[in-house]
């Protein structure tokens, strides 16, 4: 089992979350159907909090990694913030009742009718990307009467032959505004109307299992906010994303409320121990809180065997689209000796498969889970080959509650419209 799944257990022969059997909820609810552990959620984000508590912060849940509305409200509730990216996502918040003044809006391409709806609703900060970005913005604030409070994203630059494994920090990638040219932006945010500088932030990558990455980028970013406070812009907080790792297969990440004391413990030996930390977690709060739930449709031994599932790369696309690898269990175990399957889905795509070369005890008709399914499932899922999304079911003190129903075929073309002729 996956050692970072701690919801996740065998009684006897049958998978069960948090005390409930993966079979039978295949059975009640049909597949494909997600899985979720409330309390896995919220012991996750308890960990940051520990972390945090004593400090000026504020936590924000990067919902793109999973955007459901029981998921957001599970963390409203818990006094969590939200880092979102679209105004589909900030309409999702207020839905739930969550603080639009716990709201960080992040993106590269923010339009001028979200910047209006958010400065409306008065989220705590832009997390500006580029000059441009900062001139409409400064615009769309005096037109609306609104104050903007803005941070700049940071590229830190983070060097690449020391950390491999990150993707958003790095100079040539479309993220945030080039370090050597941070000042000069700062300098222009202040002058402009309509705006108030607040913060500085960065989010340096994804899947990111070790600490030194982000002590290096606070580093860099502490460089910056001296030498930017030295131009005489005060600057209140210091947001360091999101990113860190979950356990797929043998990763050890550090536990969330570790990763942050030694954050908080590297901001005070620097001397910025009086500042307000900011973090955008996402897969972190989500990732091994989830499973899809899959029925073996038809096995297809042959040079190569082919367990045939019924979920796709449109219901779960991470390991198609990053090849990304996922445990796969039974729901439940067989006596039979296993065999080496590879795990495909119905779509018509050499690309559509689950897992690779997995050795499973299989037969027609029994269900897989699919782990750490919680971040990037859901929230990825689309329509392609007029699929249906799945329904999904999030689990509480021992019940399940159906959160999301499963898309019906007429929900697929209810918006669309044929030509008159
Ligand atoms: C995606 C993203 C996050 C969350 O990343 P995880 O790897 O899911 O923790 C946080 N901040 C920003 C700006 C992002 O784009």
């Amino acid at each position: 089992m996956t050692p970072g799944a701690a919801c996740l257990s065998r009684q006897g022969r049958d998978l069960v979350m948090d005390g409930v059997s993966l079979k039978a909820l295949a059975a009640q609810y049909g597949t494909p159907l997600y899985v979720y552990s409330q309390q896995a959620m919220q012991t996750a984000l308890r960990s940051y909090q520990q972390g945090l508590s004593g400090r000026s912060h504020l936590l924000c849940y990067a919902m793109k990694a999973n955007s459901s509305l029981a998921v957001l409200q599970t963390f409203a509730q818990a006094g969590c913030g939200f880092d979102i990216v679209s105004v589909g996502e900030l309409e999702r918040v207020l839905a739930v009742g969550g603080d639009p003044a716990k709201v960080v809006f992040s993106g590269v391409g923010k339009t001028r009718a979200e910047m209006r709806r958010a400065l409306a609703v008065g989220v705590s900060c832009f997390n500006v990307e580029s000059e441009g970005e900062l001139e409409v913005l400064s615009q769309v604030a005096v037109d609306s009467g609104h104050t903007a409070r803005v941070s700049l994203r940071v590229n830190p630059d983070v060097d690449a032959g020391t950390h491999p494994y990150i993707s958003t920090g790095l100079k040539d990638n479309k993220f945030g505004i080039a370090h050597d040219q941070a000042l000069r932006v700062y300098q222009k945010a202040a002058s402009l109307p309509g705006l108030q500088v607040t913060g500085i932030d960065c989010h340096i990558g994804s899947q990111i299992v070790e600490v030194s990455p982000y002590l290096d980028a606070l580093d860099r970013l502490l460089e910056l906010v001296e030498a930017v406070e030295t131009s005489g812009i005060a600057l209140d907080h210091l947001d360091l994303g999101g990113g860190l790792g979950i356990t797929y297969t043998d990763e050890s990440p550090p536990e969330p409320c570790d990763f942050v004391k030694q954050l908080l413990r590297r901001l005070d030996e620097r001397g910025h121990g009086h500042r307000k930390l900011y973090l955008e977690p996402g897969r972190s709060l989500v990732g091994n809180a989830g499973v899809l739930i899959t029925e073996v449709l038809y096995l297809k031994p042959g040079p190569k065997n082919f367990c045939i599932v019924d979920a796709a790369m449109n219901d779960l696309v991470r390991p198609a689209m990053y090849e990304a690898w996922m445990g796969i269990e039974p729901c439940v175990q067989r006596d039979a000796p296993p065999q080496v399957w590879d795990v495909v889905g119905p779509v018509c795509e050499s690309g559509d498969w689950l897992g690779r070369s997995r050795a499973l005890a299989v037969e027609a008709g029994d269900h897989l889970a699919v782990l750490s399914a919680g971040a990037y499932g859901m929230a990825m899922a689309s329509n392609y080959n007029s699929r249906p999304r799945a329904a999904e079911v999030m689990i509480h003190d021992g019940q399940a509650t159906l959160i999301r129903e499963r898309e019906t075929t007429a929900d697929l073309f209810a918006l669309e419209r044929m030509m008159a002729r």
